[in-house]
């Protein structure tokens, strides 16, 4: 499919259009759409919307890397809001661990998880490279050997521990969609913030702040925009897959 006209589409379109079964007349249609068709209402959910933890990382006296003027704890945060706003257009409840800028312990931020029932768990970071070779892209983590034991695990979503790697691909591969951006790939390591969440938690690492190109994106409005829609529309498809999940109702799609 010429992925133009999908870039193109608002999350809500996207997501209404999961709910037509991702079938390949579903895509067939979706191709022959264009931006001009009016966007449908925010979609409803078949059952209670699942619950996003989006986290922002770093904040207060932590503020993360700094790097051609940008210090990650702010653009984290900038980031984090435009996340849950796109979250919230996708008729997606969402808590952001914080709104501010203000320090919380890691731990503090994974029991969020566990404290509200969440579905999912979202960490927005910026990378640096100290190698000196410039580097850049996108690249998605999640912690494969979780210490939580099971009963800890909340399951809201009625996702399984091994679920996470599947989630970060989802995000992955959208929001290297969204931007187009080079694509690193989903790595496994148990960073506290996702490791101790009680829910598939990825953290996204949204481009090296020490490139001297990435960080000029960066630092523009509409390139956050896509760098939030593609995070959104990962989570969303992720959630949607989830077995037990009862079929998203879509409005006035056509
Ligand atoms: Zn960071």
């Amino acid at each position: 499919m010429k992925f133009r006209h999908f870039i193109g589409l608002s999350l809500q379109t996207i997501v209404a259009f999961t709910s037509l079964a991702g079938s390949a007349a579903s895509l067939v249609w979706l191709e022959r759409q264009n931006a001009s068709i009016p966007v449908p209402s925010a979609p409803r959910w078949a059952d209670e919307a699942p619950l996003v933890i989006v986290d922002a990382g770093h904040g207060g006296h932590d503020g993360g890397a700094v790097a051609n003027d940008i210090i990650e704890k702010n653009l984290a945060l900038d980031l984090a809001r435009r996340v849950k706003r796109e979250l919230l257009s996708a008729g997606l409840r969402v808590i952001s661990t914080r709104d501010t800028d203000v320090f919380l312990p890691l731990e503090d931020r994974a029991a969020f998880a566990a404290r509200h029932q969440a579905a999912a768990f979202v960490s927005v970071h910026l990378n640096t490279d100290g190698s000196g070779s410039d580097a850049e892209g996108i690249e998605t983590y999640f912690a494969d050997d979780r210490p939580l034991s099971s009963r800890q695990w909340t399951s809201a979503s009625g996702a399984k521990r091994g679920d996470s790697a599947d989630f970060a691909a989802a995000v992955q591969r959208m929001v290297c969609k969204t931007t187009n951006a080079c694509d690193r790939g989903t790595k496994a390591r148990s960073y506290a913030v996702v490791a101790q969440a009680s829910c598939p938690a990825v953290l996204v690492e949204c481009g090296f702040i020490t490139s001297t190109n990435e960080s000029a994106r960066i630092k523009s409005e509409s390139y956050r925009d896509q760098v939030a829609s593609g995070i959104a529309r990962g989570v969303a498809l992720f959630l949607q897959a989830q077995p037990g999940r009862a079929p998203l109702i879509a409005t006035a799609v056509k």
